[in-house]
């Protein structure tokens, strides 16, 4: 992506990304961490409430609706812990982008 491309960029909050048929969003110790205290919970309480073990095994994702959204979605299509989003959610889809991000987000097609 240019930088023009990037600075105009303008999120037109759909919460397509959030909803990625199939997709996860793992959380490092550190996103647990920061996650955990906004949220007001210890990080055993999080993780035993609001994670699940990833499909390879190798780490945590945050649990998704049985529609494949993400639980912390809201009705309006807002990130419930916006303030302290993982990574990957705070930089899709500039750093954190894939193959497919062009069918996922709308607003990369203007
Ligand atoms: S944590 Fe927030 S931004 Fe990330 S997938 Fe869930 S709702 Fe979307
Ligand atoms: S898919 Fe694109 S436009 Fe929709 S909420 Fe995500 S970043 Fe914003």
């Amino acid at each position: 992506m240019t930088d023009a491309a990037r600075r105009d960029f303008r999120c037109r909050c759909c919460g397509a990304c959030c909803r990625i048929k199939d997709g996860i969003v793992r959380v490092s110790d550190g996103e647990i961490a920061r996650i955990a205290a906004f949220l007001g919970l210890d990080e055993a309480e999080f993780i035993a409430r609001e994670t699940d073990l990833s499909p390879d095994r190798q780490g945590l994702v945050l649990k998704s609706r049985p529609d494949g959204a993400c639980a912390y979605l809201t009705p309006d299509n807002r990130c419930a812990i916006n303030p302290v989003k993982p990574d990957k959610c705070r930089t899709f889809p500039f750093e954190w982008t894939n193959p497919d991000s062009h069918t996922i987000c709308p607003a990369l097609n203007f």
